[in-house]
């Protein structure tokens, strides 16, 4: 397969680099005003490019239990004038993304890992949470600084001897994604606010926030089981043992909100 040296090169880097977040965490490379909302139409744009990319999934199980848990969380989060949409999509990568506006794209791969509804709730409040807390902007306003980070990262391990096939083999994970939305990384702190304001989303909307702990405990355990066939610099991101830990710091109080909201 032959693949532009140059997106292949930019793509396999947001691609890894966003693995270590909740795989997909990507942002919208493409776009940056100060205000999520105004990203909104174009951000709309480029979930309907998505959907004809990538099939729609028909999984009546699957497709419920987002309707479901969609429902519960939207009613939470305050995003005035979204036009809320959640789709699942046909693809085994564990991933899942929000986008300002109410798109909201669920893989097939990630419902293995939630097990139930309070799961995907954690899912999709830590993703929404991105979204309300502006990390889109905030990330693109970094961009530049990051695509030339990436870079330096690539041709360092190209120099270090990582095979192309292995750098492929990420890209074809993750490229879907990468290429029809333009992903960026979160960064970590970003990360760890949206765990944050995730876990109180999902237990106003009457879901146990203690089932994020377990959902991103399974995911650990999953990258782990993962890394022999990835590159060791994707199974031993940093962020894994800050994020339980930071959940487990903010579990008490998103405990007591859960309580007032249980339903
Ligand atoms: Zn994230």
């Amino acid at each position: 397969m032959k693949i532009n040296k140059k997106i292949s090169t930019f793509y396999s880097l947001s691609t890894l680099i966003t693995l270590g977040a909740l795989t997909s965490c990507a942002s919208l490379e493409k776009i940056y005003t100060p205000s999520s909302n105004s990203l909104a139409p174009q951000a709309a744009k480029q979930f309907q490019e998505y959907k004809k990319k990538i099939k729609v999934s028909r999984n009546s199980k699957y497709n419920a239990q987002l309707r479901r848990v969609g429902n519960r969380i939207k009613s939470v989060v305050n995003m005035p004038g979204a036009q809320w949409e959640f789709v699942v999509f046909e693809d085994s990568s564990p991933n899942a993304f929000a986008m300002p506006g109410g798109k909201i794209g669920v893989h097939t791969g990630i419902f293995s890992l939630t097990k139930n509804d309070a799961g995907l709730a954690a899912v999709i409040g830590h993703e929404l949470a991105h979204v309300t807390n502006n990390h889109v902007g905030k990330q693109r306003a970094r961009g530049i600084s990051l695509i030339g980070a990436g870079l330096i990262t690539d041709i360092a391990l190209a120099r270090s001897g990582k095979s192309n096939s292995t750098r492929r083999a990420v890209q074809g994970a993750y490229q879907p994604l990468a290429s029809i939305l333009g992903v960026l990384p979160y960064s970590r702190n970003h990360e760890l606010e949206s765990d944050t304001v995730g876990l109180q989303y999902m237990a106003k909307a009457g879901y146990n926030p203690k089932e994020a702990l377990n959902f991103w405990k399974r995911f650990q355990a999953y990258k782990q089981k993962k890394g022999s066939n990835q590159p060791e610099w994707l199974s031993t991101h940093p962020i894994d043992s800050t994020r339980i830990a930071n959940i487990e710091a903010h579990l008490d109080a998103a405990m007591a909100l859960y309580r007032q909201n249980r339903r």
